[in-house]
């Protein structure tokens, strides 16, 4: 398709090295009979077809990182490393290639996709580093009596990765697991399994042994509980949706697996009488909207006292408004499509069923006009904290102001959810923005910025959305399981 051309010839060189119809299992592509076609999310153009897994492919991919893990963990911790530091450097070589492939397979601007893949190799050297620090300790103990604690990896790990930061996602896991000396079977989502399985390839390609990073597309229901089932899997670290997460857990818990999940999320910026609007405003709407709004972390309630809300409501809609709605390949594109017409539609009706609630609509709540799955960047105000709008992710463009008649009922509002992602604070008083940052059911609070994420920083979900943290110290200890050893060494 010509529209999708710019992306296409982009990305042909890094997508030429994969095997059309295969999963990556102990270190090659294996064709499977099964597929799943990967087409672009803007012009719906086809891109390739992959093999998609079911429960012998999963097996398969379990035994082959169940082997290569003897190897594996007990290598030098520096090997290790290197080879970390090794798919980075790659990755940041062919920085250009991935970006478009990522951008056009996953369905967002080229700016978005590049924080991607530059975050994506910020991850694995930070975990790298890591690989050559995971020290145990020796215990107070007497004389004749040695007692030490080792740091050990937990097995084959299973990864349940989402379609809106494909490899991303995938790197929070992958890094840290295998820094920790643990092998790993990815499960792509079935929208983006490209990235997946090209730095499966990646991997290999710089030295990593066979079996220790497996990639296996395939239906969730099929593929990824098959993972979640598997008796020899020890861990699942699962990122998606809270209902499929609640399901995950069930099922773990045959098996006694260690989970991780990080779910959906419904976050509030809020904006107190005395935030510095100049830069409150930008930084709300691109939280919000920043790729089309489907960002677990996407601040998509704004809590805003009555006394500024009409300026708040004013000036957001004005960068709404003024959002670049453009092709994926457009370098200057702001506003990309959503994932794909189902998604579209949903976010659509939404919009209509909030406004027939009483909401009322500021702006967009419409597609525009543009090829592709696009909706516009929508604002409703008045919206209360009860309303569905306030309470249920939309995964889209659209931003929810409530307003508050003071500084209690605003943090009532922003812990007024299911979920607990992530909050963004706007104040100028410092003394106050830690002693509501301390009462916020999340877990990131940030204040006077937008950035909810930081490599060395933790990150995670209170109450639904989630437990167990990705990122930091936090999100390698995920990764490890404390033994004690016990020894008499009197005479
Ligand atoms: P999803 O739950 O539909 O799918 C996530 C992954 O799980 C996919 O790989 C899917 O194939 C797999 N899956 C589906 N059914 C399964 C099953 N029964 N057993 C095992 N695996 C199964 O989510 P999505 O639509 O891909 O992603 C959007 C959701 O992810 C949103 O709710 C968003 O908030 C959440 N998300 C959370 C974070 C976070 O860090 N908290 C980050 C990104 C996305
Ligand atoms: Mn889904």
């Amino acid at each position: 398709m010509a529209e999708a051309m710019p992306l296409m010839t982009a990305s042909e060189d890094l997508r030429s090295r994969y095997k059309e119809g295969t999963v990556f299992i102990d270190g090659a592509f294996v064709a499977l009979d099964n597929h799943l076609t990967v087409a672009g999310k803007q012009f719906g153009d086809t891109m390739c077809e992959v093999g998609s897994g079911n429960s012998d492919t999963i097996d398969a991919a379990v035994t082959s990182a169940a082997k290569a893990w003897t190897a594996w963990r007990a290598m030098a911790p520096s090997a290790r490393a290197a080879l970390l530091y090794a798919m980075a450097d790659r990755l940041s070589a062919e920085m250009d290639q991935w970006i478009a492939l990522e951008a056009h397979h996953a369905g967002k601007p080229l700016s978005d996709a590049r924080i991607d893949i530059v975050s994506a190799v910020m991850t694995l050297r930070w975990f790298a580093g890591f690989a050559d620090r995971i020290d145990g300790r020796v215990v107070a103990s007497a004389d004749t009596v040695h007692r030490y604690v080792r740091r050990e990896s937990l097995g084959v790990c299973g990864l349940i990765v989402p379609w809106n930061f494909p490899l991303l996602m995938m790197l929070w896991k992958v890094a840290p697991a295998l820094a920790a000396g643990n092998t790993v079977v990815v499960k792509p989502a079935s929208l983006t399994p490209l990235t997946a399985l090209l730095f499966a390839k990646l991997a290999s390609d710089v030295g990593l042994p066979a079996g220790v990073l497996n990639v296996v597309p395939g239906p969730g229901d099929a593929a990824g509980m098959s993972l979640v089932r598997h008796p020899d899997v020890t861990k699942i670290s699962f990122t998606g949706s809270t209902e499929i997460g609640k399901e995950v857990a069930r099922v773990a818990a045959d098996t006694v697996k260690r989970v991780t999940l990080e779910l959906g999320g419904k976050s509030p910026t809020v904006i107190l009488d005395d935030a510095d609007l100049d830069k409150a405003i930008p930084a709300s709407a691109a939280g919000c909207f920043g790729h089309a709004g489907q960002k677990c972390a996407a601040r998509t309630r704004v809590i805003v006292s009555d006394s500024r809300a009409d300026e708040v409501v004013e000036r957001l809609a004005k960068i709404a408004n003024g959002l670049k709605v453009g092709d994926l390949s457009d370098p200057t594109t702001q506003l990309g499509p959503v994932i794909d017409k189902k998604a579209q539609s949903r976010i659509l009706k939404m919009c209509q069923d909030a406004q027939s609630a009483g909401a009322a609509l500021v702006c967009g709540g419409k597609a525009p006009d543009q090829t592709g799955p696009y909706v516009a960047a929508t604002i409703f105000d008045h919206v209360k904290s009860g309303d569905t709008l306030a309470q249920e992710e939309v995964f889209g463009p659209v931003m929810a102001v409530i307003r508050v008649p003071d500084e209690q009922a605003a943090i009532a509002a922003a812990n007024d959810s299911d979920y607990g992602l992530a909050a963004t604070l706007w104040t100028r008083d410092v003394g106050k923005a830690h002693r509501i940052a301390a009462q916020i059911q999340a877990g990131t609070v940030s204040v006077n910025t937008p950035a909810v994420v930081g490599i060395e920083t933790p990150f995670g979900g209170y109450k639904q959305s989630g437990y167990g943290r990705e990122l930091g110290v936090e999100g390698l200890d995920a990764y490890l399981q404390s033994k004690a050893i016990i020894m008499d060494i009197g005479s």
